[in-house]
Parts: structure tokens; sequence; C-alpha cells
């Protein structure tokens, strides 16, 4: 069981994070947040999927007007996501829950200030999010693209909250190279007690973004690092949530909805593994009941973990043997296999 590193409570809308709380799943829509009815439809979808803080970019006034309407229309936290403008930031303010604001690009500490003046008036925390690719000038040149790099801005820019007075940080230290996301992680996590966002940023599509992230974040995760996490994939967000739902849920971190465990076949496969197992987990993904559905295709390793699981099916020459609580409760036809299942999660 991994140790959590205990870090500063921080509250984010109705959430709580850090401290031991539950390991936040964070995504991000990908609509125009200035068209609000679209982007409340696209939360609300992520909403059922399992997603818990939703961010929006912010990247102009009539998207930080349209926060007032997206707020009031979903149930999750909204954090607004604000670069180079420190207006915009001082805006969503009135209607977020939570600003994220890489403060290399925001500019000097006049503006800084307004920022954090703007979250203390509303008592919302501000995300300090630091990015490889976009690194203040002068660290880069002293310390190059590197982990080191990155932890300087970051211990520098929650140092310059702090002299504000400002002490409901989060901080994120991403890139899209996983070996340097893993290092500044740590590193930070070593000088600081702020809660850590994790992301590999532009981590890739669904199938290479997968696996950067679940080796990045799941390692940082061991390690006992990470109070949020959003999965970056060029990809549908919903995708984003249930990646993320996976990666916590092999790390014994938290457990939700359906798991459905499947063999990988081979030869002795009575029945097609693959094609049931995929369409379970698409007609399983929004129940939120934990059990877990072992489909596995022959009675070499099937009985075992037909019998770990709290439903179970074993392929055999002419029917499938049909487990329920570890027993054998039943035999019926491949055809039969998802209504069946279906039936009894019900
Ligand atoms: Fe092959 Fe049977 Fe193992 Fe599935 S359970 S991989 S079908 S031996």
């Amino acid at each position: 069981m991994t140790t959590r590193k205990p870090t500063k409570e921080i509250r984010i809308g109705k959430i709580k994070i850090g401290n031991n709380n539950p390991i936040a799943i964070q995504s991000m829509t990908n609509t125009l947040t200035s068209d609000a009815d679209t982007t409340i439809k696209q939360i609300h979808s992520l909403e059922e999927m399992g997603c818990e803080i939703i961010r929006v970019s912010v990247p102009d006034i009539e998207s930080a007007n349209a926060l007032k309407q997206i707020k009031e229309n979903i149930s999750i936290p909204l954090a607004a996501d604000i670069h180079f403008d420190h207006r915009l930031a001082v805006e969503s303010a009135k209607y977020a829950d939570k600003l994220r604001i890489n403060p290399g690009n925001i500019g000097d500490k006049e503006r800084i200030k307004q920022v954090v003046d703007a979250a203390k008036q509303y008592s919302i925390p501000i995300r300090i999010g630091i990015n490889l690719g976009s690194l203040e000038k002068e660290l880069e040149k002293k310390y190059g693209l590197t982990p080191l790099a990155m932890v300087e801005s970051a211990v520098r820019n929650v140092k310059l909250l702090e002299e504000l007075d400002f002490t409901d940080i989060v901080v994120s230290l991403k890139a899209s190279d996983v070996i340097k996301t893993i290092e500044a992680y740590k590193l930070f996590s070593d000088r600081s007690s702020y809660p850590l966002h994790l992301g590999i940023t532009e981590s890739g599509t669904l199938f290479s973004g997968a696996i950067n992230s679940s080796i990045g974040i799941g390692f940082l995760l061991l390690q006992g690092i990470g109070d949020t996490i959003r999965i970056s994939l060029s990809a549908e967000p919903e995708e984003e949530v249930k990646v993320t739902k996976k990666i916590l849920e092999a790390l014994k971190l938290r457990k939700f909805g359906v798991s459905v465990i499947a063999c990988p076949t081979c030869a002795r496969a009575n029945f097609d593994v693959a094609s049931v197992a995929k369409e379970l987990e698409e007609k399983t993904e929004k129940i939120k009941t934990p059990l877990t559905i072992a489909i596995m295709g022959c009675s070499v390793n099937g009985p075992g973990e037909a019998k770990e699981a709290d439903l179970g099916i074993v392929g055999g020459k002419n029917s499938c043997l049909f487990y329920k609580n570890g027993k054998i409760v039943d035999k019926i036809k491949e055809k039969e296999i998802i209504d069946k299942i279906i039936n009894e999660i019900r």
C-alpha cells in the first residue's frame, strides 16, 4: 500500500485536496469556453464519467464572462486557465473555484498581486502551473530546459505568492518528457508541502498518451506524490477520465465502478473474449458501484480469476460457466453473456 506524502489541505469548491484526501480526477474541456451551452454539455458528460474538477481555458473576455453561466449549470468545481493577461484571471475569480496561472507569462509582480487579491477576495486557490515549454527566460538560460529550471521556477513563484500573504497554492510541473516530469515533481516534493497536480503535458494520442501518463504519473503516485491528476490526451476528454480512473484503480488508490478483467486469449479460448470484454466495458462505464468482472477464455486460468471476482465467465466447449461471488451458478451461451451480466449488476 502506497503511503502518500502529506500535503497542505486546499479547498477547491466543494472538494478538498491534499492532506490524504482522495486523489481528485481533473479533466479539461476542448470546447470554446465562450460557447457556454456547448461547454456545459461537455462538462455534464465528463461529470457522468467521473470527472471531479473541470478546467476550462479563458483566452478572452467572452470566455471569462461565460464562466458565470457555466458555474451555475455544473456541479463539479470549475478551474479557470489563464495565460498572458492577468485581467482575465481577475475577472475569472468571480466565478471560478480555482485559478490556474503560469506566472512566467502573466508578467510583473504588480500583475500577479492583482490576481492574488482577486483570489483572496473570492477565497479560491491558485495553481501555479509550471510548463517546461514556457519557463522564465533567465531560468532557461541558467539551467537549460531541465527539471531544476522547472523547480526553481515553481519555488520562485510560490515564494512570490507567499510574500503576498497567499498560501492556498497548488503546484504542477509539467513536461512532455516523462523522465524530466518525474524528476521535477520529485525534486519539488522534497522542498514543499503544497499539494501537487500531476500531469504529463502534450503526452500524445490516446494510445501513446495513456502509456506516457501511466508510467510518469503512476511512478509518482507510487512514491506517494500527487493530489490531483489530469491525463492530457489528444483525444476526447472523456478518454482522459477513463485513463485516470484506470491508473488510480491499478494502484489501489481509488475504486470506481466496474472493473473488467479479461484474459489475453490464446488457442484455447472458447469464445471471443476481447469483443465481450470491450462491449462489457462500454456498457458498464457509467455504473458507479465497485465490481470486478472476470471474462476468461477457458478453464486454465479461468476458474481462479472468476472465483476472485464478483461475477465471472469461464469459456467451455459448448457453453460458458457463470460465476457469482466465487461460485458457479449457471451455464450460458456466449451470446447471453452481456445481458446476463448487466442483469446481475442491476
Ligand atoms: Fe488462453 Fe485460457 Fe489463459 Fe485465456 S484463460 S489466455 S484462453 S489459457
